[in-house]
């Protein structure tokens, strides 16, 4: 079973005139409700939702949750709705891949989101309208969702969107933190798709793209943003996307799922508190430590991508070019957040399946000296 993309639809007004053009009868929205005023999607949209009676989800929590994919998917049947659009940053966009996938299942949601069983048909039809420069979760095949507090992924040929909407506007009136939290998640996901065990020669060219026009645009973006900048995060978080979608991400995302539902750190600056020392762990990898079956030379080399992107000058220089990135964008560090008696429980709750992605093996000791060169940042 494959699924294609349409070609990416660069505008919400485009968007509006293909919608108008497909024969939907009643379209399911899963909406951002602050997102769908601000962005100014609503004035675009409205007629087609309106004209359409379109059903709206909007009770939901940032972090996509069981309870809200539940919920969500018993409103979905209700309505009897043959489209879905998804307006907002990854939640919402997740939100609308596993609520549309799901409800076409038998297996219970639970069932599926835990990895008990899995998903045996597409759903409908999904238009996705990120309005972050971030997940890039409109062009990927998987969506997060937190069952009891515990992060997991669900993956799925069907959930690539059938559209995605990148409209660089659409991200104008994003908060300063917001936009570097988003922006932080699109840079270290191409930085670990460069690294990634499951990277491919198609994935690095995805993944390189990003992670320059992420560390040359981010804080422009971010401190002054001007529409060159805001474009070209809108591209990277699409191309970084498209990255992840074929190798998935590493170590830096494994160790962030419980600072984010223990401390409620953004996603992006959970990820980005460890991506410098994991870059100088990554980089010392051996023919003995490596998991990539390419050997260590390598990933070495792909490394050096990565330090090259960041100004070269070897991995100490990049690393501390990536915590110049982090306090020009005031992201803090993960002193900021816990202390280090609470290393252990985060060690303890790194996500598995991530980690086997990274191109080194990396012990329980390992992962907690991790943590604690964070803190010499
Ligand atoms: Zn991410």
């Amino acid at each position: 079973m494959t699924f294609v993309q349409e070609p990416l639809i660069g505008s919400i007004g485009n968007a509006c005139c293909l919608l108008a053009s497909l024969q939907i009868e009643r379209p399911f929205l899963v909406l951002d409700e602050a997102a769908y005023e601000a962005s100014g999607a609503r004035d675009a949209l409205e007629p087609f939702v309106r004209q359409k009676a379109a059903v709206r989800f909007t009770e939901f929590e940032l972090n996509p949750k069981l309870e809200d994919v539940q919920r969500g998917i018993e409103a979905f049947r209700l309505s009897q709705a043959d489209f879905v659009i998804a307006l907002g940053g990854g939640t919402a966009i997740d939100l609308a891949k596993l609520i549309s996938a799901l409800s076409a299942q038998s297996h219970a949601a639970r069932d599926i989101a835990t990895g008990r069983s899995s998903i045996q048909v597409a759903g409908r039809p999904l238009m996705a309208i990120p309005t972050t420069a971030g997940t890039g979760s409109e062009a990927t095949h998987f969506a997060v969702v937190y069952v009891d507090g515990k992060k997991h992924s669900v993956a799925h040929p069907s959930l690539l969107p059938d559209y995605a909407v990148v409209d660089s506007t659409l991200t104008e009136s994003l908060p300063p933190r917001m936009t570097a939290a988003t922006g932080l998640d699109a840079f270290c996901q191409a930085v670990e798709s460069i690294w990634a065990v499951a990277a491919t020669d198609e994935s690095l060219e995805y993944a390189t793209e990003a992670a320059r026009l992420a560390f040359e645009n981010l804080v422009a973006a971010t401190n002054a943003p001007t529409l060159e900048a805001r474009q070209a995060m809108c591209r990277a978080s699409h191309l970084a996307g498209k990255a992840i979608n074929i190798t998935k991400t590493t170590a830096p995302h494994a160790l962030s799922y419980a600072l984010t539902s223990r401390y409620g750190v953004p996603h992006g600056m959970a990820v980005a508190f460890t991506l410098a020392p994991i870059l100088a762990f990554n980089a010392n990898v051996t023919n003995h430590d490596c998991t990539d079956p390419r050997g260590a030379t390598a990933v070495r080399k792909r490394i050096a991508r990565i330090v090259e992107v960041l100004g070269g000058g070897g991995v100490e220089a990049a690393c501390a070019s990536f915590h110049k990135l982090s306090s020009q964008l005031d992201c803090g560090t993960l002193r900021d957040v816990c202390s280090e008696s609470d290393h252990a429980a985060i060690v303890d709750s790194v996500n598995t399946e991530r980690l086997s992605n990274n191109p080194r093996r990396a012990s329980r000791e390992q992962l907690l000296d991790i943590l604690k060169r964070t803190e010499i940042s």
